[in-house]
């Protein structure tokens, strides 16, 4: 037997009877207590265990008892993942509400995927083919937007699968709809699978990133470029703009599967989310945003160890539709709040803190999490990627903590949200002189592929775009000193420019129907617009070199407005237009 010595909110600590013959391992999973609450072994000393509990443990009493379920943290892998909403630990929670209605009771272990449910399972092997781990098997149908392929389990390699019976038709997740045998096994195997949490899936082999993340967000999308695969951090103080943003990118990337950990953030924004994905369509397909969505919420006021759980639930849930062949994008929203459960526990633990009292495994914790993004080659020799975006919350906005320095460290693409920016309402608040990506070679190969003469003209404008935005800053600080009357029209017009830089293209109203997604093309089409307004203003203005009021006479109310409402234009004709009637009007003076 093995009892409970001393309970300290999610850490108990227990102590294994003498003679009970138990042997328990470090991070198995355990029920604790009465109520059968679920955890997980973190420390072995001798006969004393630590166990961090993932649900709460309040009205838990010293003596009750602790039982080995001799498994790791393990997630359930199969049809009913999508359109679905579970807690860190995987509890399913519309399933759960009908149990237990307004919270999660303790220790309700309802089956993680649903057991009744009946899909169409239609198999891609025969009778007699030889088959190997994670292998497409066949697929079920499983929403509107998406093929969810069965994969083989882990089959010893040395061995000879052969597929001994293959089955058609309807089935649940347990039923066994393939049989294999080997010289001296047999196995059956359904469509639903188990996987420990903290072990990255295999894959044949890691490939570079080839394929553009597109966001269709035009601030991301322009300046700092995401390549399928990356990881990707998103730091800002509370209120910049954070979950937003990852909502926006939940909602309008080109990802084929979004996962979305919403981790000890605040319960009421989940609650929207939860509200607003269902209503909300896919604007490739038309089809219902949520087929390809699977949230994952653990809020603030649920047991914070699992929030860590949640992390490595959402990537374990990415990683499998990777090696489907999909491309996958895990939002972590937000990491710091990981970093401070596992601090409190560290801390409950009497561990010796390291840098702010986080723990000194922080930084190793944080980099095994982001490694397992990136493109692979599947054991059906697909391509998969799982692409992850994880905020920050650094507290008062200070960028030199320890969990933005270590996502840093991290991570390829890096969008800095600025309070600054969010209090002038320009949205996204994210700052274009301390964002980077480190993609900017491989984007403009791709770009030069996929849009060959009008790629290398887009890489062309971005790279005015950059410097006109540093340029007007720089003017900026200039005109606070000489006033505005100080400054040619060449400067002038980089300040006009940089403004409709700033206010008609890289803001972008996360609230209008039409201006919400940006297509990459319509991007560029607003990108070539306000860029080649310029170029023809430059010409214009060597004609009228005598004329000091040029710029200022030039964007008169009716250029202005043009611009202005670029980006409210459906159709990308109507930009392209827009553009040549300011160009036109450069061009006759
Ligand atoms: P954080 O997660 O960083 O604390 P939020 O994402 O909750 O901040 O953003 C706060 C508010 O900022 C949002 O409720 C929204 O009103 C506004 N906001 C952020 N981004 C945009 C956007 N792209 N368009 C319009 N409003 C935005
Ligand atoms: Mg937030």
């Amino acid at each position: 037997m093995i009892k409970i010595t001393k309970i300290s909110g999610p850490l108990v600590t227990a102590q294994i009877q003498k003679n009970s013959g138990l042997e328990p391992k470090i991070l198995e999973t355990v029920f604790v207590g009465k109520t059968k609450l679920l955890g997980e072994i973190i420390s072995i000393d001798t006969d004393i265990l630590q166990i961090q509990v993932y649900e709460e443990t309040g009205g838990m009493e010293v003596g009750e008892e602790i039982e080995l379920k001799n498994e790791l943290l393990s997630v359930e892998l199969g049809p009913g993942l999508l359109s679905n909403i579970f807690d860190g630990i995987q509890r399913p929670l519309k399933a759960i509400e009908e149990v237990s209605p307004t919270f999660i009771r303790p220790g309700i272990h309802l089956p993680n995927l649903d057991r009744q449910k009946k899909w169409d399972f239609i198999p891609t092997i025969q009778i007699g083919d030889k088959i190997h781990s994670g292998q497409k098997l066949g697929y079920v149908e499983e929403t509107s937007l998406l093929k969810h392929w069965i994969l083989a389990p882990e089959l010893d390699k040395h061995q000879e699968w052969i597929v001994e019976k293959v089955e058609v038709g309807q089935f649940t997740i347990t039923d066994p709809v393939v049989i294999v045998k080997s010289d001296n096994e047999t196995k059956e195997i359904p469509m639903m699978q188990k996987w420990p949490v903290k072990i990255a899936r295999n894959f044949k082999q890691k490939l570079a990133p080839k394929k553009l993340f597109k966001t269709g967000q035009r601030v991301i999308d322009t300046m700092f470029p995401i390549i399928l695969g990356a990881r990707v951090s998103t730091p800002g103080p509370f209120g910049a703009g954070k979950t937003f943003t990852q909502q926006q990118v939940a909602k309008w990337s080109n990802a084929q599967v979004v996962v979305y950990v919403g981790c000890g953030e605040r319960g009421n924004e989940m609650t929207e989310m939860v509200k607003l994905f269902p209503t909300l369509k896919d604007p490739v397909t038309g089809k219902p945003l949520m087929d390809r969505t699977c949230l994952i919420a653990n809020t603030s006021n649920m047991p914070i160890a699992a929030r860590e759980a949640s992390i490595y639930t959402g990537i374990t849930i990415a990683e499998y539709f990777r090696d489907m062949g999909y491309d996958v994008v895990l939002m972590a929203d937000s990491t710091s709040r990981w970093a401070e459960a596992l601090r409190e526990i560290s801390q409950r633990l009497g561990e010796m803190p390291s840098e702010e009292g986080y723990p000194a495994y922080l930084s190793s914790k944080i980099s095994s999490f982001y490694e397992r993004a990136g493109v692979v080659q599947t054991f059906s020799e697909d391509e998969g990627s799982v692409t992850v975006i994880g905020t920050v919350s650094p507290p008062g906005g200070d960028f030199s903590e320890p969990i933005t320095q270590n996502s840093l460290k991290n991570s390829q693409v890096f969008l800095a949200l600025d309070a600054g920016l969010a209090a002038k309402r320009h949205y996204p608040s994210i700052n274009w002189n301390q964002s980077y990506s480190l993609y900017e070679e491989i984007f403009a190969e791709l770009l030069e592929k996929e849009y060959s003469k009008e790629g290398k003209r887009y890489l062309e404008d971005r790279r005015k775009a950059k410097t006109i935005l540093a340029r007007e800053a720089e003017l900026d600080e200039l005109v606070k000193i000489v006033g505005m009357d100080g400054l040619d029209n060449y400067d002038r017009l980089i300040l006009e420019v940089g403004k409709s830089l700033r206010e008609d293209f890289l803001q972008q109203n996360g609230f209008d129907e039409i201006d919400t997604y940006c297509s990459f093309d319509k991007g560029m089409a607003m990108l070539r617009s306000i860029i080649g307004t310029l170029e023809e203003i430059e010409k214009a203005l060597s004609r009228n070199e005598d004329n000091e009021n040029f710029v200022a006479e030039f964007f008169d109310k009716e250029v202005r407005t043009t611009l202005t409402n670029m980006k409210y234009r459906q159709e990308i004709a109507d930009v392209i237009s827009d553009g040549e009637k300011i160009m036109d009007k450069a061009k006759s003076l």
